[in-house]
């Protein structure tokens, strides 16, 4: 009998996938089984849809057999079977847009583990059988079929005797070769541990026949008189899936408990989760969603290696392990499923990026999570730090991130250390608490809080009572400046040159006063050259000598943090000015050795500015003649 021709398309697309190199040969284990649970679905409806189909829903169910010897994998099912023309229709073409979808992804990047992110259906039995052969029967039909194939040649479709309706598929497994090792599939435990990796929540029970051991009485006595007994194996029928997964179950009916337990299996963590979110969607997008935030951030969150995403299901059948395109990414650390009955089995990763439904579950969670934040933030503030210490950098980096775009979403999930306070505060509770006439939230950045807390330049904005955040981490200046303002008051770093806080008065008076003593300004500036780009009397420092500060975009720890990156950002340099305290009596002992000695006031303006650097926490070009300098004044 001549074989028949697989569609053109078919044939190209089963020639890649086969002749392509693979590590996600195992999923066809999941593709097929969920064919199988498909066909059973479909008679179950016409069993409670029609009178006249006497079926019970208990004696549904799938099957997986192994037979090592003859090397086969074969999943039965007595579901709505198919006849001949089925068969020609649905197994001799491959026309589904999923399909189509992957043969271009196969195309265009070849090298790509491509088929592990998603389904190719019935042919992926391709990928571990040289042969297969499906054997069906339609229900309430009388004649089976047996259809056949070893690939790309083409199929048979001949008449077969099948005592049942129903379908089995079995799977002629492929020899090893140096690349695969495909003798596994006929084993036992790793077909066990296919089912349960990806199909353990299908709904329709999956057997299979399970060698057990017991010690049983052989029906013999020892010389004591004592039953003798003897290690027996036999085969026990087993259904090896759980079914209905904990987030299809009502709510009512799952503990928390059971959740934590739930996680700390799936998700290998040792710690319980912080909390869980239970979302069951019905409008747009039917979901249903179990959504953890980890106590603990893994040890590689914030590396490049950690990998983040959500389990992703169609029906219970696992179609992504992460799918990072319906976690929103400013809360990259939530882990957890999502289910959902709307998005087929065998969509492409292309297809998932712009998929509507998946982006409109994102942003559910999205705002699902945030005001799960939100609630713990406000109701139990210690367990909220115990988040914040472990993902408020995540949630910082992901203000700066897109240029401010979750700023919004974001910002009052943050928190900062308050000078007042001594504490964390989020910006509200800072904005809340400003006095009359404070107009910006003053920040100042430093390696650690006791240090910003030490910067001479937080003087003049405590003098006046205002609060200041203190800054010591790298993404802070980035954030403030992504976000510009909070609740239309302005961030403002305490260590910029001018913080325009004096009276009109003062001003006038302070204008003047840096008028008169131009001369000696001057001498500094020239002393110090290009290493500042201006010298000034200060108008921040109380009892201080001297103080740096900057002008323009660039603070002092950008300028910090850009050192440290490779590549050009090192030449990122902040715009230095160097203030000094005109009551000071360092400005009077400069002034005196300005009049009597331009060397030694030389010196002086050196070690000035190297006070400035030190409290600054900068590094000094060249701190053995700055030594020598200081020794010189003994
Ligand atoms: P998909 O499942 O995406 O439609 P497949 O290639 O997996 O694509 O299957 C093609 C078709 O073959 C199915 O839609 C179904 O009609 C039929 N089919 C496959 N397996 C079975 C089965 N076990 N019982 C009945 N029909 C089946």
């Amino acid at each position: 009998m001549a074989k028949k021709q697989f569609k053109a398309e078919s044939k190209q697309l089963l020639d890649i996938m086969i002749n392509s190199i693979y590590t996600h040969r195992e999923i066809f284990l999941r593709e097929i089984i969920s064919n199988a649970s498909d066909a059973i679905d479909k008679l179950h409806y016409k069993a409670m849809t029609e009178s006249d189909v006497p079926v019970a829903r208990e004696d549904l169910r799938i099957t997986v057999s192994l037979d090592p010897e003859a090397r086969t994998v074969t999943v039965s099912d007595n579901g709505i079977g198919m006849n001949k023309d089925d068969m020609d229709a649905n197994l001799g073409v491959i026309a589904h847009s999923g399909s189509l979808d992957f043969k271009k992804s196969m195309e265009e990047h070849p090298d790509v583990d491509i088929i592990g992110q998603f389904g190719v259906g019935f042919y992926s039995a391709f990928l571990v059988a040289d042969k297969v052969t499906v054997v069906s029967k339609k229900y309430g039909e009388d004649v089976a079929y047996k259809w056949e194939s070893e690939g790309v040649d083409g199929y048979t479709i001949k008449e077969t005797e099948k005592d049942s309706w129903g379908t089995d598929v079995i799977m002629h497994i492929k020899p090893d070769d140096e690349m695969d090792d495909y003798d596994q599939y006929t084993d036992s435990y790793t077909i066990q541990d296919l089912i349960k990796k990806y199909s353990d929540y299908v709904r329709w029970p999956i057997h299979m026949m399970l060698e057990k051991g017991a010690m049983e009485e052989t029906g013999e006595t020892d010389e004591e008189g004592k039953p003798k007994k003897e290690w027996k194996t036999h085969l026990e029928d087993t259904v090896i899936n759980s079914m209905v997964p904990i987030w299809q179950r009502p709510k009512e009916e799952v503990t928390d408990e059971d959740c934590n337990k739930f996680y700390r299996e799936k998700f290998h963590d040792y710690e319980e989760p912080l909390t869980v979110l239970r979302v069951n969607a019905e409008g747009s997008v039917t979901y249903r969603a179990m959504i953890f935030i980890p106590k603990v951030a893994p040890y590689n969150f914030y590396s490049r290696d950690f990998e983040p995403g959500l389990q992703l299901y169609s029906n219970g059948v696992l179609i992504m392990d992460k799918c990072k395109d319906i976690l929103p990414e400013c809360f990259r650390f939530a882990r957890g499923v999502v289910d959902s009955p709307d998005i087929p089995l065998n969509i492409s990763r292309e297809m998932l990026q712009h998929d509507r439904q998946l982006t409109t579950i994102k942003n559910n969670l999205e705002k699902k999570i945030k005001n799960e934040l939100a609630k713990i933030l406000e109701e139990d503030r210690e367990k909220y730090l115990g988040f914040y210490k472990n993902f408020g950098p995540q949630l910082k980096y992901g203000v700066v991130d897109g240029y401010g775009a979750k700023a919004d979403l974001l910002k009052d999930l943050l928190l900062f250390h308050s000078y007042d306070k001594d504490s964390l505060v989020t910006l509200k509770e800072y904005r809340d608490a400003m006095p009359e006439g404070q107009e910006k939230i003053y920040y100042a950045s430093a390696e650690s809080i006791t240090r910003a807390k030490q910067l001479p330049q937080t003087e003049q904005v405590r003098d006046k009572g205002y609060d200041i955040l203190c800054f010591t981490e790298e993404v802070d200046e980035f954030l403030v400046r992504t976000m510009r303002n909070y609740d239309g008051k302005e961030f403002c770093d305490v260590s910029s040159a001018d913080l325009d806080l004096e009276s009109e008065e003062e001003k006038k008076e302070a204008d003047e006063k840096e008028e008169s003593e131009k001369e000696i300004l001057d001498f500094v500036k020239e002393s110090l050259g290009d290493k500042v780009s201006a010298v000034k009397l200060s108008r921040k420092l109380k009892t201080h000598a001297v103080c740096l500060t900057t002008e323009g975009d660039v603070s002092l720890e950008m300028e910090k943090y850009f050192a440290s990156l490779p590549g050009d950002e090192q030449n990122v340099k902040a715009r230095r000015v160097l203030e000094i305290n005109a009551s000071h009596p360092a400005f009077e002992a400069l002034k005196k050795a300005y009049a009597e000695d331009k060397e030694r006031a030389k010196d002086l303006c050196d070690i000035m500015y190297a006070q400035a650097l030190l409290i600054a926490g900068m590094p000094m070009d060249d701190v053995v003649a700055y030594s020598e300098r200081v020794f010189k004044l003994f």
